[in-house]
């Protein structure tokens, strides 16, 4: 066989290899991300990763079916670390009861997610849920903060009902857009972030100051352990709108 002839089938090969790059380039990206678990107690998270972005971000009510595709969309573009909760509903199953994962990152949170669903435990059953909490809290917490100062993007949907009115009172500062929806925010809780967030066009609130009664939310955990989060929230089916206000935090808070 000549060898031109090897040169050219080799040339082909590698152009067939770009247009097929080209034609399933989506595909191809996603072979690039790195896939692994890790659990909080016996609650699992899919973690999944790609070259990039010094942010986390993450997905803790399995419900939220926009706020995960947001996700895997902002993944895409920026790279960075994702924790996807391995759920289809908001709250999941911890002993024999159920329990709503962004409420357990404080022990009093946990002691009312506990006993949401089941007020009664026999005796000493209760404190050692609670130690077990406790003890698990610090190895996942430490996995999920993200290093040199990066961001903890926690993304969450709602239904109906809540807004950014029910988060004003634990507010310290409070930027409203009047094209905006109530629905549609974002919450920090750095001010240097709020300033930062707050020129764009979006609903943002700051909470830097917890409140008397820590109700074992993530932004709780995360401001006292000086980690600088932030909450991106839209209404439930609002794909684009999450994925454009994800962006801006993104490119606001290189
Ligand atoms: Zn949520």
């Amino acid at each position: 066989m000549p060898s031109n002839f090897k040169y050219k089938q080799l040339k082909d090969y590698v152009i067939l290899c770009f247009v097929l790059n080209f034609l399933v380039g989506s595909d191809v990206e996603k072979s690039i991300l790195k896939k692994k678990s890790i659990n909080f107690t016996t609650i699992e998270f899919e973690v999944v990763s790609k070259e990039g972005s010094r942010n986390h971000l993450i997905w803790l009510h399995g419900d939220e079916n926009t706020a995960k595709l947001s996700i895997n969309k902002h993944l895409q573009k920026y790279g960075g670390t994702a924790y996807l909760i391995k759920s289809e509903s908001r709250e999941v199953e911890y002993k024999d009861t159920r329990i709503d994962p962004n409420r357990i990152f404080s022990r009093p949170g946990s002691f009312h997610a506990l006993k949401k669903f089941k007020p009664e435990w026999s005796p000493g059953t209760l404190k050692s849920a609670l130690d077990e909490l406790d003890s698990e809290r610090k190895d996942f917490l430490k996995t999920i903060f993200p290093d040199s100062n990066g961001v903890l993007i926690a993304v969450h949907n709602n239904f109906r009902g809540y807004s950014i009115k029910s988060e004003i009172e634990n507010s310290t500062k409070v930027s409203l857009s009047q094209k905006e929806n109530p629905r549609d925010f974002i919450l920090c809780t750095d001010p240097s972030d709020f300033k930062k967030l707050s020129i764009g066009r979006y609903n943002v609130v700051l909470q830097n100051e917890p409140p008397e009664k820590d109700n074992g939310s993530l932004s709780w955990a995360a401001l006292k352990n000086g980690v600088r989060y932030v909450n991106v929230e839209t209404r439930l089916g609002w794909l684009s709108k999450q994925k454009k206000m994800l962006e801006f935090v993104e490119e606001s808070l290189e």
